[in-house]
């Protein structure tokens, strides 16, 4: 008959000492007690509710294992022992020497202060040396553009020269525009030369943007026609570029106010010519003003590209007619178009219309198309004078 093995239970315990010993890491020991256990496969509960740990042992090996755990606590008590009394030996000596070392450091710090003192002495010499080159810097730049400006003229103007990042999707988006150096509008500009978006011009410079003008654009790209430089309306820089310029400006101005400009957009005429109560509604079946045909016009070359046909339309049972009999509608026009920047005249028939009416005042419509800048300039004279 075999003897039955016999099982303990077994805990584990922390030795802090043998936390520092290599390799043995933070685990804690294995020691096993002296209680029996009739089952070694019931998994019980310990005080702390973890399972209970287990292990087979004979008489004579609980025995000789219990004692090696009580030789090693043993020994690892008095490690500690020692530990602790040369951790307080340590931490009085470095009680001690700190006090020593304040007192010597007392005695060293006039000298310390001292010689940092004069550093700082030093360091503001070479402040005030640099902030003097920095002057003379600025002065001799001064002197410079002074002499510059004595022998070129003054730079009196300021080019704005709009980049396609910064520029709005208008023909004109990319057209230069000539400022008064210190106008409200490119305040600060001047001086990111970096962008080279705005430029300090003197009187040969503005010459030549007024010479080149600027691109004109639609859709983001360039048409390949040139549209004359702008002048700022806030700055007004007219009567100096009079003065710098003479002849010159004069010639340029009548030529940039005469170009003349396209008709509003389709949607936007009516409101533009001041017509939009009058405007035709086929929707509420109301006559009014329209756009008129201009193809047969156009091929006879009666109307210019930028001129709009605008006539009297009327709503009937089978469809809008433009009208023949309503004169008194295209006479209104001329009384009222002018005063808001349009231009009106007759047209004549064309050949295609016919022997009879070729050549004759149109009865259904006239050209209609703005006025330029020059035009309305004289408009608004003229009534000043009378
Ligand atoms: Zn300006």
């Amino acid at each position: 008959m075999t003897e039955q093995p016999t099982y303990y239970k077994t805990k584990k315990d922390d030795v802090d000492t043998l936390n520092d010993v290599d390799g043995h890491g933070y685990e804690s020991v294995e020691f096993i007690t002296d209680q029996r256990v009739e089952d070694p496969l019931d998994q019980g509960y310990s005080d702390n509710w973890e399972g209970i740990a287990v292990a087979r042992a004979t008489e004579a090996e609980r025995t000789e294992w219990t004692a090696a755990y009580g030789k090693l606590t043993e020994r690892a008590g008095k490690i500690q022992d020692k530990l602790d009394a040369a951790r307080g030996a340590w931490e009085q000596a470095q009680g001690v020497y700190t006090d020593e070392l304040r007192d010597a450091y007392a005695d060293y710090r006039p000298v310390n202060d001292l010689i940092a003192a004069r550093t700082e002495e030093v360091d503001k010499l070479r402040e005030e040396a640099h902030q003097e080159a920095e002057k003379a810097r600025a002065r001799a730049a001064v002197e410079a553009q002074a002499k510059e400006d004595a022998e070129l003229g003054a730079r009196a103007w300021v080019t704005h020269h709009p980049n396609s990042m910064s520029a709005k999707t208008a023909p004109d988006m990319l057209v230069p525009v000539v400022h008064n150096a210190g106008c409200s509008v490119t305040k600060g500009g001047e001086d990111r030369s970096y962008q080279n978006e705005y430029r300090y011009a003197r009187a040969a410079d503005v010459r030549k943007v007024l010479e080149e003008g600027g691109p004109e654009m639609s859709r983001g790209r360039a048409t390949g026609a040139t549209l004359p430089a702008r002048l700022c309306g806030r700055c007004k820089p007219e009567a100096s570029l009079r003065e710098a310029l003479g002849e010159y400006f004069e010639n340029w101005l009548v030529k940039a106010e005469s170009v003349q400009k396209p008709m509003p957009t389709l949607q936007g005429m009516p409101k533009a010519l001041g017509l939009a109560d009058e405007w035709l509604d086929a929707y509420r079946k109301k006559d009014g003003y329209n756009l008129v045909s201009n193809k047969y016009y156009a091929q006879e070359k009666l109307v210019e590209p930028y001129e709009t046909l605008v006539g009297w339309v009327v709503v009937g049972e089978k469809g809008n007619t433009v009208s023949s009999k309503h004169p008194e509608k295209l006479d209104a026009l001329f009384a009222k178009l002018p005063a808001r920047g349009f231009a009106v005249r007759r047209v004549r028939e064309p050949q295609v219309y016919g022997p009879k009416v070729a050549g004759a005042d149109a009865k259904t419509a006239v050209a209609v198309r703005r006025m330029t800048a020059h035009e309305i300039r004289q408009a608004k004279a003229g009534n000043a004078r009378t």
